[in-house]
């Protein structure tokens, strides 16, 4: 395996180009995923913002469902932004239908919890494991965790609400790092893939 890690981003809908740049300048090869041949070559993936219905529709369209579930199971680094976090909660408030998830982090998520297109907001916020300042939080029809298993970390919490989370090498926020120019959250996803494959390679 070559040195340096290759981070994915699901590219069936969303945000992924912003993701491709904060993965890059946080260290990392990214690549766009669409096909399970691409999802077996990398590292870790950003799941990111979008619109969740359309994308669980995508991934079952696309075959990349069972795969995605798989390599989450098997303790791939994995990292969801809003629609995103949604895609890896184990369960979901008021799902549409057909919506599936990945899952991965025992959670349930309410979506658009935090209200409508129009009622989107950013807020500083303070997120364990990212020192310095608190990162600047753009939330977009963003939805809350609701509430969390006993090996779900609670990461930060907006409003009282529980907005970022990590399980294992999992790890999802309510808000957007990759539309604000600080890479420091997605700094912390790298490390997560980083030291995943240092352990592999002991
Ligand atoms: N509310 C959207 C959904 O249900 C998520 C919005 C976002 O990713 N910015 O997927």
């Amino acid at each position: 395996m070559s040195d340096s890690l290759v981070i994915g981003v699901l590219a069936l809908q969303g945000d992924v180009r912003e993701h491709l740049t904060a993965l890059a300048a946080a260290g990392a090869v990214a690549r766009p995923v669409r096909r399970p041949e691409e999802l077996a070559e990398v590292d870790g993936l950003v799941v990111p913002g979008g619109e969740s219905t359309t994308i669980s529709k995508l991934a079952v369209l696309f075959g990349l469902m069972e795969p995605l579930r798989a390599r989450v199971r098997d303790g791939m680094p994995v990292y969801g932004t809003c629609a995103g976090m949604i895609m890896l909660a184990d369960k979901i408030l008021d799902p549409r239908s057909g919506q599936e998830t990945v899952g991965g982090i025992d959670m349930i998520v309410r979506r658009n919890a935090f209200g409508r297109q129009n009622e989107s907001f950013e807020a500083a916020v303070d997120v364990r494991g990212v020192t310095g300042d608190p990162v600047e939080g753009v939330f977009i029809r963003a939805p809350w965790v609701e509430s969390v298993g006993a090996g779900v970390e609670v990461l930060a919490e907006h409003a009282g609400h529980i907005v970022a989370v990590r399980q294992g090498n999992a790890l999802a926020t309510s808000f957007h790092p990759e539309l604000t120019g600080d890479h420091r959250v997605h700094a912390l996803f790298v490390d997560i893939a980083r030291a995943k494959r240092a352990a592999e390679s002991l």
